[in-house]
């Protein structure tokens, strides 16, 4: 993949949108799928050169050529445009970025999840930026403590690393910042991604990011962590390897719930399932005061990270499983294992509305299972993270099963992500993570 010549702040095509296309994007929905479009005609110099557009800036036209929203253009992606300003006399240039970012940190700092300028923030993390729901869709910011890891999920925002990292910089002042991609999300928006692993030794501590850097995982600015630095999240520490995590290091979204399902689970057998290093597993055993976990994932690398911090907090109760999620629930209702709480948070089952059936189906049979293991009175916490299943989607499964399993069941909380995800009202896509927790009768 190489990046394209120059990053320009001026629009270099106009994309037009076929009859009765244009909507949705009045309404200031961010996402220009393909199929809307008509067609694409450079501007200027752009048109005779046949210049590469891609993550370029563009304007967006309806049929009749009246301006609609600037955006970032994308060939290769579904979402051939990403739209983030809808005033003519707003360009997507640095102040553009600048703004939103200033925007974003000052709803984390309103709530208390980022600490002023200054302040001590060497155990805390947040999610600084979050896509559409922050008004510059394709990045993602979470802090870590000292550190920042910048996650570009469009190839528009990763060509614009540049002038994105130095404002971070400014406005953060961070030890260091480390890129990582989304593998699939990396792939999905043509972005060649050959990074296998983060560099490991610290590197010179450097004041430009590199040029080469969007493309490849890795430390593009300041300093690295000479190993894992510790997060505390309710009280609780948590390791976290910004150079080997999933996801960004932690799944922040679920802080608050992780701390919500501990009220419900005093005295009871836990099954944690899909526990990656332990959040429910060790809130239920530390501040839940549940009599035992047992905690299930697939990967070998956060199983081993749960176990470490299971140490880091002095807890005994929680038993790590490393095994394969589907098999290991099949396996403990074969056995007539029963537990008083059942937790499952499994990985996003689709991308895009596209496999939302399908995932519905999935969670179905995860939900029965996990229904089958509960005790009369047995408490269900089940999450979904897949953003094609709405909130009404999941609902209804979770209806299904308790009339499937011909057992009572009552919601007694539907939750959402923490409050450093916001919704974008005009993207509801940006509403992925649900997670209700139900008693099971
Ligand atoms: N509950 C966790 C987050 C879970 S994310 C927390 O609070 O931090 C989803 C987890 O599912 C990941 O850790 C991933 O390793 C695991 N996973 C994915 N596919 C799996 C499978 N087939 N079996 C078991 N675990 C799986």
């Amino acid at each position: 993949m190489n990046a394209s010549p120059t990053i320009a702040s001026t629009a270099v095509a106009r994309v037009i949108l076929k009859p009765r296309k244009a909507l949705p994007f009045y309404g200031r929905h961010p996402w220009v799928l393909a199929s809307a479009i008509d067609r694409v005609e450079p501007i200027g110099i752009h048109g005779e050169h046949q210049l590469d557009i891609d993550g370029q800036v563009v304007e967006l036209l309806n049929d009749k050529k009246r301006f609609i929203a600037y955006g970032l253009y994308n060939s290769k992606s579904r979402i051939a445009v990403r739209l983030c300003s809808w005033s003519v006399d707003e360009p997507i240039d640095e102040a553009f970025f600048r703004r939103r970012l200033e925007a974003a940190i000052a709803l984390r700092q309103q709530i208390g999840y980022e600490p002023a300028q200054g302040a001590d923030k060497s155990e805390s993390a947040t999610r600084l930026v979050f896509s559409e729901a922050d008004g510059v869709s394709g990045l993602v910011v979470d802090r870590y403590g000292d550190y920042l890891v910048v996650q570009p999920t469009a190839l528009g925002i990763a060509q614009r690393l540049e002038s994105i990292v130095p404002i971070l910089q400014d406005l953060v002042q961070p030890r260091g910042i480390i890129l990582k991609f989304d593998k699939a999300m990396a792939k999905l928006e043509g972005m060649n991604n050959n990074s296998q692993q983060l560099e490991t030794e610290t590197p010179q501590k450097s004041t430009q990011p590199s040029a080469t850097a969007p493309f490849t995982d890795g430390h593009i600015w300041g300093e690295l962590p000479d190993g894992p630095i510790t997060i505390r999240e309710n009280g609780l520490a948590f390791e976290v390897d910004l150079r080997v995590g999933q996801k960004t290091g932690l799944y922040l979204d679920q802080r608050e719930n992780r701390l919500a399902a501990a009220h419900y689970l005093s005295g009871r057998r836990v099954l944690d399932m899909f526990c990656y290093t332990g959040g429910f597993a060790l809130t239920a055993a530390k501040l839940g005061n549940a009599s035992s976990v047992l905690a299930v994932d697939g990967s070998k690398t956060a199983i081993a990270h749960g176990q470490r911090n299971a140490e880091l907090n002095g807890i005994q109760s929680v038993q790590y499983e490393c095994a394969d999620g589907f098999k290991f629930l099949d396996q403990l209702a074969e056995r007539g294992e029963k537990f008083g709480a059942v937790i499952l948070d499994p990985p996003k089952f689709a991308r895009g509305r596209g496999g939302a059936n399908q995932a519905l189906m999935a969670y179905h049979r995860l939900n029965r299972i996990a229904v089958s293991l509960l005790e009369p009175g047995g408490i269900l916490i089940s999450c979904s993270c897949t953003g094609g299943v709405s909130r009404e989607d999941f609902l209804l499964m979770l209806s299904g099963v308790a009339q499937k399993s011909s057992r009572d069941m009552r919601i007694l909380q539907t939750r959402g992500p923490a409050p450093d995800h916001p919704i974008s009202a005009t993207c509801l896509e940006t509403e992925y993570l649900k997670c209700a927790i139900c008693e099971i009768r």
